[in-house]
């Protein structure tokens, strides 16, 4: 491929790189009718000047995504290494030269139907890519409401991890967010706390004091979140809480935002129709994204551990 030429979108499915088009399941596949899957949304963020994809903080994810699968009994013959390795490949022989979102699933593969057993299930892995711009809609801050439906507690299916079939329990409350006029949903968890966005963590500042749910409220420990704190902490030099957080905070905050792989750091002007501080993008939320956008463009060398670079087939090397 050269560089000037379409990309042509690869997938690497169950040991073979593959065109995206040709990567099919059957409609037997068991985590189609059942959610048996472990999945992650990882983002390459491609930086022109050096004709590099830096993909964000890849490792992290495949960890996550094994703790997952470990979860669910599945067991793919890939060491994160190999995953890392399997992800740049599928970036460098799709030719994408723009931002894309990187899915890979491991999940029960096997085509067998009403069969609850998650031990007696074979199991498959993919990954793909597609170009990805802006998750939400909204070049400022953006609107949401108070999801009714509550966050899935860990004692019915732990939303510590990413397991497919937990996303209807997101799916359910940004449909209805959307249908509303609203941006995004903020879920509670099931004893009434601040818990997430349908896919992103919360933080909400008041002063000069930063907080977020902790880990245990039911929350995805984000990769993102982390990064995050990192910052506030390391970089702002800012007082950090992880703690229960309560509904009645978030109407009163100076600032709200959310962060996410898709999301990136996104800031809320207003939840339940009360306007967040200004109802525009806060002093601190931006402060954050000015120093979050050029490390997962591979700009900041300080950060540049966190960027896996992958070279498209027939870009220049740099
Ligand atoms: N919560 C949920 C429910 C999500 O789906 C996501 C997106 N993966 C997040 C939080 C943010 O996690 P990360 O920063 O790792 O993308």
């Amino acid at each position: 491929m050269s560089a000037n030429s379409a990309p042509s979108p690869i997938a690497f499915l169950d040991g073979s790189y593959i065109p995206l088009k040709d990567a099919k399941v059957g409609i037997m596949t068991h985590a189609l009718h059942y959610g048996t899957g472990a999945f992650e949304g990882i983002r390459g963020n491609w930086n022109s000047d050096h004709e590099k994809m830096y993909i964000f903080r890849l490792r992290e994810h495949y960890e996550r995504m094994l703790r997952g699968a470990k979860l669910l009994f599945i067991d793919i013959p890939y060491t994160v290494e190999e995953l890392c390795k399997i992800t740049v490949e599928v970036i460098q022989r799709s030719g994408f030269r723009e931002d894309v979102y990187i899915r890979p699933m491991a999940y029960k593969g096997e085509e067998k139907v009403a069969n609850l057993n998650l031990k007696a299930l074979g199991d498959s892995f993919f990954c793909l890519a597609v170009p990805f711009g802006q998750y939400i809609d909204s070049d400022g801050a953006i609107s949401c409401c108070i999801a009714s439906y509550r966050r899935i507690d860990d004692t019915m299916v732990p939303p510590r991890f990413k397991l497919a079939g937990l996303y209807l329990n997101s799916i359910l409350a940004k449909t209805d967010a959307l249908s509303s006029g609203f941006d995004e949903a903020i879920m509670l968890n099931q004893d009434g706390h601040v818990c997430e966005g349908t896919g992103e963590n919360i933080f909400v500042v008041h002063g000069d004091t930063v907080a977020t749910p902790t880990l245990e409220s039911n929350v995805l420990p984000g990769i993102t979140r982390a990064t995050v704190i990192d910052l506030v902490v390391n970089e702002l030099g800012l007082r950090l809480e992880e703690r229960p957080v309560d509904r009645s905070e978030l109407y009163v905050a100076d600032e709200v935002f959310l962060t996410g792989t898709a999301a990136h750091i996104q800031a809320v002007g207003s939840i339940d129709h009360r306007l967040i501080g200004s109802g525009s993008i806060g002093r601190l939320t931006k402060s954050l994204q000015d120093l979050y956008f050029p490390i997962v463009r591979g700009q900041n060398s300080k950060y540049l551990h966190y960027c896996t670079p992958a070279t498209p087939i027939g870009a220049k090397s740099s």
